[in-house]
């Protein structure tokens, strides 16, 4: 049989229902490999041994008995440690949540669950999110399956690096900022942050909840395209969830973009961008013209405000989210008797979060607080109508608005750590796309020394299906998804 550690999720799910490859055995494989290279990677916070192995014998029984096993039969799933899964620990990085264990599933997990997927375990992110380099975590950075030495970006590194290693097949993400496609991007792999309101974010630990979605991460859009069809859809659990019926995005698996017309935004090659990225992305975007697509130069000049407005944003509504945490209604508590509330909840969140979240949830609190709240969130506010209606008006005459995902490849691990403005500038072409609600794709379109580099495609509201199309042409036509870094530490 071909090599484990190379197939996609489609063909191990044919061969699982053909009976030509067990459930069980390729769950082994994947904790072989996680037991091999995650003490170099550490993308694991948690792995579900026990339980992901009688799911996979349960996938195998059912198989021989000729029932239909779901289309994600078998396949072993990275969650990001801030989804829930009922009773597996969901710590979200941080010391604040070491010991919670949700009472409950996720909308995502039972869907996937329904369809015959496995969940492994619980990939390692930016403390509560917040973050794009997978640094942050209180259980350590996550590493480059390409480079050990350098980040594989964030704040989903874990999954990004789980599915680039071949520790799983799949991975979910969750994006606010750009979370699912820069480590898409750093990892080589493909990642979608879909439309607010497509997937469910019931169970998902808020951070800021009017920019962020759960999306998939995965090596190949025709993987990506399968598992979202799976999970996407209207949950009456969730109030944003949009009312639209559940899609097949398998349809937009379209090898053609012939007479698409695509808008390349001056602004997503601005001051900071990296020769190499700048290149690899141009080729990228050349290929689709010489596949029947047209591209014009444009300006949107909007978009320099997208990156202030959006860590306004962000951390205003994290400030607001996080206040629950205060080791007496959840999370850690330092266990001192004997000082008032005011001192007690001040240590517990002292010692349960880390710099960053700690650094957000003031920033955050100092832009909501009187005075400040019109100069700081309500500008804000305005910029995202603003940036609303300079996209609408670009895509009524494109299908589509390319440029890099990542301003450069992944960088050196602690290179940007104490510089927090440099870190939050990594993000500046990726949240853009959260602060309307639009969807947006990563896909991987080269190298830049050895690291990967992603094309990020991004399209109207509920528009998925074309960047999927975009993106399932551009991988047909170029080889860049074959390559899978060679692990050898
Ligand atoms: N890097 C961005 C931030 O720190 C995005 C994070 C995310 O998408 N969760 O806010």
């Amino acid at each position: 049989m071909e090599n484990v550690d190379e197939l996609t999720a489609i063909k191990a799910v044919q061969l699982i229902k053909e009976g030509s490859l067990s459930a069980e055995e390729l769950i082994m494989k994947k904790f072989d490999r996680i037991r091999n290279i995650d003490g170099s990677l550490n993308c694991f916070i948690s792995v579900l041994d026990e339980v992901a192995v009688e799911a996979a014998r349960t996938v195998d029984k059912r198989v021989r008995m000729g029932e239909d096993v779901g289309r994600l039969a078998g396949i072993p799933i990275g969650v990001k440690d801030n989804i829930c899964v009922e009773g597996v620990p969901c710590t979200c990085g941080s010391r604040m949540l070491e010991n919670f264990k949700p009472l409950y599933n996720a909308t995502v997990i039972e869907r996937i669950r329904g369809e015959g997927g496995i969940v492994l375990g619980k990939t390692n992110l930016d403390e509560f999110a917040m973050g794009s380099s997978t640094e942050t975590s209180y259980f350590g950075p996550v590493r480059n399956p390409w480079d050990i030495g350098k980040v594989p970006g964030g704040s989903s590194g874990g999954s990004g690096a789980a599915v680039a290693s071949g520790e799983v097949l799949l991975a979910f993400g969750s994006d606010t900022g750009g979370s699912i496609r820069c480590p898409a991007s750093f990892c080589g792999v493909v990642g979608i942050k879909p439309t607010f309101g497509r997937v469910s974010r019931y169970g998902l630990v808020a951070y800021a909840n009017s920019l962020e979605q759960i999306g998939p991460i995965g090596r190949t859009v025709e993987e990506c395209a399968l598992f979202f069809t799976v999970f996407s859809g209207h949950d009456p659990k969730d109030a944003t969830s949009l009312p639209s019926k559940r899609e097949d995005y398998t349809r937009y698996l379209v090898d053609d973009v012939q007479g698409m017309r695509f808008g390349v935004p001056q602004e997503l090659f601005g001051k900071g961008i990296d020769e190499r990225v700048e290149k690899v992305v141009w080729d990228a975007v050349k290929v689709l013209e010489g596949l029947g697509a047209t591209y014009e130069e444009i300006s949107l000049s909007s978009l320099k405000y997208a990156l202030p407005a959006y860590y306004i944003l962000a951390m205003s509504e994290a400030s607001s989210n996080l206040a629950r945490f205060d080791g007496v209604r959840y999370g850690y508590n330092s266990g001192e008797q004997g000082k008032d509330w005011n001192e007690a909840f001040s240590k517990n969140r002292r010692e349960g979060f880390g710099a960053e979240v700690r650094r957000r949830i003031m920033l955050g609190a100092y832009a909501l607080s009187a005075g400040y709240y019109e100069q700081y969130y309500l500008r804000a506010l305005k910029v995202r109508t603003l940036l609303k209606e300079d996209f609408e008006r670009t895509l009524q005459d494109f299908d589509a608005v390319l440029g890099p995902t990542m301003p450069f490849p992944a960088f050196n691990i602690g290179e940007k750590i104490d510089d927090p403005l440099a870190l939050y500038l990594s993000d500046i072409n990726t949240v853009t796309a959260n602060i309307i609600g639009i969807p947006a794709i990563s896909v991987p379109c080269g190298f830049a020394d050895g690291l990967p580099v992603g094309l990020q495609i991004m399209a109207g509201v509920g528009e998925e299906g074309k960047i999927i199309r975009v993106a399932f042409t551009y991988e047909r036509n170029t080889n860049w998804h074959k390559k899978i870094p060679q692990i050898d530490f």
